[in-house]
């Protein structure tokens, strides 16, 4: 689903064969877009228990709260972002939007090489910083796919201008956690459309 002004993109995970559902940055903004969200849970019947977050930018998690709140999930990042939990409302003033976003407070504080588990399914956590000092990419072996967040777009990368971005250091992210994955991963990002390791490769004009 794709949430706010930013168009933020959001993601439900699910095994076919399980009813637990995790949420990925729920960029959720008013109550029209809540209602697209919960709808699309009650339609497909799921049991949502995590909200995962890729990074504390606000179009990522302006949602996030309600979620935890509404149907009892946990709120999972890495404390590296604590400190841009704290500025959600300076966030947005940011952007301008006049919108008020209470701190969050991470129930897990998620870090390289944990597995979250998904009916049975792993998804393995990698520190990805450079948009942020602790953006996260997940990564689904099994599946073959990766949630990237802002850290790499289909042939873009993230931008490094916000407090705690650092060019240098999301190409070394990129190159060293994510330009390894096998060729055929498919990667979602935070925005846009999916791409393939093995496209960016060949044609991400940053990673020349
Ligand atoms: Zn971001």
């Amino acid at each position: 689903m794709t949430f706010n002004p930013f168009g933020v993109y959001t993601y439900v995970l699910w095994h076919e064969e399980g009813k637990e559902a995790y949420v990925v940055d729920p960029g959720m903004m008013d109550d029209f877009e809540r209602g697209i969200f919960s709808s699309f849970i009650e339609s497909h019947n799921l049991n949502l228990t995590k909200v995962l977050l890729t990074h504390l930018h606000i179009d990522h998690v302006m949602g996030a709260q309600w979620v935890a709140d509404k149907y009892n999930a946990s709120i999972e990042y890495n404390s590296k972002d604590d400190i841009l939990s704290s500025r959600l409302t300076d966030q947005a003033i940011m952007f301008g939007l006049n919108i008020r976003i209470d701190k969050l407070n991470a129930d897990v504080n998620l870090k390289e090489g944990d597995l979250v588990m998904l009916n049975g399914e792993p998804i393995k956590v990698l520190e990805t910083p450079g948009h942020s000092l602790g953006s996260l990419s997940f990564y689904i072996p099994e599946s073959g796919k990766l949630l990237s967040g802002d850290a790499i777009f289909s042939m873009s990368i993230g931008r490094t201008d916000l407090p705690g971005g650092n060019y240098d250091q999301l190409i070394t992210s990129i190159n060293e956690k994510i330009m390894t994955l096998p060729a055929g991963t498919v990667i979602y990002p935070g925005h846009g459309d999916c791409t393939t390791v093995k496209d960016e490769k060949m044609y991400n004009p940053f990673l020349k």
